[in-house]
């Protein structure tokens, strides 16, 4: 997906968020002051420089990055992301909440996150393989199924993990289907994948629901962004039987109170590229589609879209992040005070890293599991995850996303403890 979005002020430096949401998670806690001090930066923070071939003929040097946070609770997990405006504060936080959302839904994993300063759209088919190649050699050394497993992120797919896992296993000279996830199922990947997030993001909307005695039948949503995330989500809701009034891409946003047709919608966006223009609906300004009437909001883009200038305004009472910090500090803050519940991203698109983990242990056990079987386990996790954390918000009466990232750092802190790093 396109992360447009640029970092303003030194406030949005999401590193510096992940630090300032693990010191509150620990000072809730109560926790031994040397955790925070442990976690505070990453365990191993790699630069590479990758030459690649250009189709030209000139060698042309890319920047990647690859960030172990932590291997406390077991070996890094956490994506690939090509992108121009990578930077390694981004990292360093994504990897940060990567260690936070294993943890909370119970995975054997640390954080960890990649990326690749550069601009996919602008590559043809075989400089980008190229370049995923020559990522793998300058990092295969420090990857490994039981030492670090990458997986695709943002504008990463199922073809660049194929040519990952070829280049890992033919350096380390046999076939390592564990060493990343996300692959097609030609190549060791798993059943249910592809629709992993979107499902847990649902199961989570479904709790949430219970807890609120809000009726699916009767509720309304609005999702931003009509990509892997939002299409999927918004189709099984609408199975479940919301009615889906509002839907955006980057082009633009629909709204329908009468409700729009989530098969229809990407049948229509397949054909034309974008939802803007889908018949019957009015068309709105993406901005202002988030705060008009609705149960439910699902933002399935970007990050900071949800901010202290529009929070007061969302009339939504379950807002479900299926993207990666879309709310701001500032945002969560009023939605709490307002009693809107915020299912953070950590929980709400914890389905995509537990599938992957899913994929994992089918390729180390070289034993295949049925899409129902998938769906199964996915399910259970992500419920008991849902259920800890409004547990444990209702308990110690903090935000959900505080709720999140306490539950996950007990565990973490457990095994710290326990591994003796805190003596
Ligand atoms: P995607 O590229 O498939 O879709 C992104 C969608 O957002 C596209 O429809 C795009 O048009 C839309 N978009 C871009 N700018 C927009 C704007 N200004 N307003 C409205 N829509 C806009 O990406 P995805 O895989 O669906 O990921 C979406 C979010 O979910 C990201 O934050 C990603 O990190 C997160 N996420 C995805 C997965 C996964 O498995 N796909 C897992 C965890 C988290």
């Amino acid at each position: 997906m396109a992360a447009e979005l640029k970092i303003q002020h030194e406030t949005d430096n999401p590193f510096h968020i992940a630090r300032q949401q693990l010191r509150e998670a620990c000072e809730a806690l109560n926790l031994d002051l040397s955790v925070y001090e442990i976690l505070k930066e990453p365990a191993r923070v790699y630069t590479v420089s990758i030459p690649v071939k250009m189709d030209s003929g000139e060698i042309k040097t890319f920047i990647g990055y690859r960030v172990q946070h932590t291997d406390a609770t077991g070996p890094a997990k956490g994506g690939i992301r090509f992108h121009p405006d990578v930077t390694l504060d981004e990292v360093k936080a994504l990897s940060m909440w990567m260690t936070m959302k294993c943890n909370l839904v119970g995975l054997p994993y640390g954080g960890g996150k990649g990326g690749v300063v550069c601009n996919p759209k602008r590559l043809s088919k075989g400089e980008l393989e190229r370049l995923s190649r020559g990522y793998i050699r300058a990092i295969v050394d420090v990857i490994g199924p039981d030492k670090d497993i990458p997986a695709p992120d943002v504008y990463t797919n199922p073809q660049i993990m194929a040519w990952m896992m070829d280049e890992y296993s033919k350096l380390v000279g046999r076939y390592s289907p564990g060493v990343i996830t996300g692959k097609p199922l030609s190549a060791g990947g798993s059943l249910g994948r592809s629709e992993a997030t979107a499902r847990g993001c649902v199961f989570t909307i479904r709790e949430a629901a219970k807890c609120l005695n809000l009726d699916l039948g009767n509720a309304r949503a609005i999702i931003q962004g009509f990509g892997n995330a939002g299409c999927t989500s918004s189709r099984l809701l609408s199975e479940l039987g919301v009615t889906i009034v509002g839907v955006s891409d980057s082009q633009g946003a629909i709204y329908n109170p009468d409700g729009i047709d989530p098969i229809a919608l990407a049948k229509y966006k397949a054909e034309t590229g974008s939802v803007k223009g889908f018949p019957g609906c009015q068309q709105v300004d993406g901005d202002a589609l988030l705060e008009m009437p609705c149960d439910i909001l699902v933002p399935a883009a970007l990050e900071n879209v949800i901010t202290g200038s529009n929070a007061p305004r969302i009339q939504a009472r379950i807002i479900a992040e299926a993207a990666n910090g879309p709310t701001t500090p500032e945002a969560d803050e009023i939605l709490h005070k307002r009693g809107v519940m915020v299912i953070p991203d950590i929980l709400a698109n914890a389905g995509g890293v537990t599938v992957s983990y899913f994929e994992w242990v089918q390729n180390l056990q070289n034993f295949y599991w049925t899409a129902d079987e998938v769906m199964q386990r996915l399910e259970y996790m992500i419920t008991q995850a849902f259920n800890k954390t409004y547990a444990m918000s209702q308990e110690k009466n903090v935000p959900t996303r505080l709720a999140a990232n306490m539950v996950s750092l007990e565990r973490i802190a457990q095994a710290m403890a326990d591994r003796g790093w805190l003596n």
